[in-house]
């Protein structure tokens, strides 16, 4: 809708334009910069002043979330650097603990063997006690009845004792290495307990890193999906900016200059001033070309502004965005000079003004962040660098 209405309003510009250089108008610029010519311009400055500040924090945006990125990548580093210790601890824990069960498992088997021989050696014993009972009882044939005569009788119960107690001796000392083993496997279990309890604590660990990891990885996919949004929002400013530019320019080349150049040497335009705060061209990182340079130094503020050159005022604009209050002076030949961001304009369009008078004072209308001029010399609407014309 606006911008139809722009249209609209240099579609009317263009045909006034059209209107005056039909005839013969000696100060056809003058007669522009009325309602229709400063509205249009009142409009499109305060346009692109309100782009500039979007893109200003657009870009401050950027920046905010390169350097919250940059801080999450760090995070993410740093956690896959825990990650991978914690796991490598997980793998070490892993290992001992295979081994602890592997010997627990010998010790088992070793035990179950010693409880088969102790059961086999309890059988013969309990055998061998029985024989040796019956031997000793009158009644108890079992080995009277076996023995040939009485010495092998003897022989034999001497031989059954002797039999028992060796069988005593063996079953002592199995259930003696019973007893250790089962210390053994006890030891064991407890050190395979304290293993798995590191365990479960490295990977509770390990589990809350990696939640953090996670959610690292959210933001920074947030904060890369944000960026884009950014990066997109700033092309869109960029892209309006531009073409208010070219809108600008547009008109500023319409100014039409009349006569021959008056040439000579350009005044310097702030007395006693010499400071240059900010050079004709790209600057802001490439994002803002600038048209002019800006003289400032302390105590500027309500200094004289003097005409570089003589001529005739073309254009004043009492603004309060852009270029605040400025006024452009016609010095024949193409030649144009615009001073921006007074606090005050002392002539008026069509008025004839002469190399040094002072036109202008400093100040820091529009957008601007401190009283400064902003000069530009401008040929056939082209902004050239005003050191061209000094020797600073
Ligand atoms: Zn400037």
């Amino acid at each position: 809708m606006r911008n139809q209405s722009i249209l609209k309003k240099l579609l009317a510009l263009a045909v006034c334009m059209a209107v005056l250089l039909a005839g013969p108008v000696p100060y056809g610029v003058a007669a522009l910069a009325d309602s229709d010519y400063s509205d249009e311009l009142a409009d499109l400055n305060s346009q692109y002043d309100e782009l500039k500040k979007k893109q200003d924090a657009v870009q401050q945006q950027i920046n905010q979330a390169s350097n919250d990125k940059a801080a999450a990548l760090a995070k993410k580093r740093n956690l896959n650097n825990q990650i991978s210790l914690t796991q490598q601890q997980i793998s070490v824990l892993e290992e001992k603990i295979a081994v602890l069960e592997e010997n627990i498992a010998e010790k088992e088997e070793e035990i179950a063997e010693l409880e088969e021989k102790i059961a086999q050696s309890y059988n013969q014993y309990k055998q061998r006690l029985a024989a040796l009972y019956r031997a000793g009882n009158p009644t108890a044939l079992g080995v009277v009845l076996g023995a040939a005569n009485f010495s092998d009788f003897l022989m034999q119960s001497e031989m059954l004792k002797r039999m028992a107690d060796h069988d005593q001796t063996l079953l002592d000392g199995l259930a003696a290495n019973k007893e250790e083993l089962e210390e053994k496997r006890a030891e064991l279990n407890s050190e395979k307990e304290e293993q798995d309890a590191s365990k479960a604590e490295v990977e509770s660990l390990k589990n809350q890193l990696n939640n953090q990891l996670s959610k690292t990885n959210t933001q920074i996919h947030n904060i890369t999906a944000l960026e884009a949004e950014l990066q997109a929002d700033k092309a869109a400013f960029q892209a309006k900016m531009a073409a208010i530019q070219a809108e600008i320019d547009d008109i500023y080349s319409q100014i039409q200059s009349s006569g021959d150049y008056v040439g000579g040497q350009l005044a310097w335009p702030v007395p006693g001033f010499r400071t240059i705060t900010s050079e004709f061209g790209w600057r802001f990182g490439g994002s803002d070309y600038h048209t002019g340079f800006d003289i400032s130094g302390s105590g500027v503020n309500g200094k004289s502004i003097v005409a570089a050159n003589s001529g005739t005022v073309v254009y004043v604009k009492y603004g309060t965005s852009g270029y605040g209050r400025y006024l452009i002076v016609d010095h024949g030949g193409g030649y144009t000079t615009l001073y921006a961001h007074c606090s005050e304009i002392m002539v008026e369009v069509g008025e004839y003004v002469s190399r040094g008078q002072a036109i202008a004072k400093v100040g820091s209308t529009g957008w601007s962040t401190g009283p400064h001029l902003h000069f530009e010399v401008r040929v056939n609407g082209v902004a050239k660098n005003p050191r061209s014309y000094y020797s600073v």
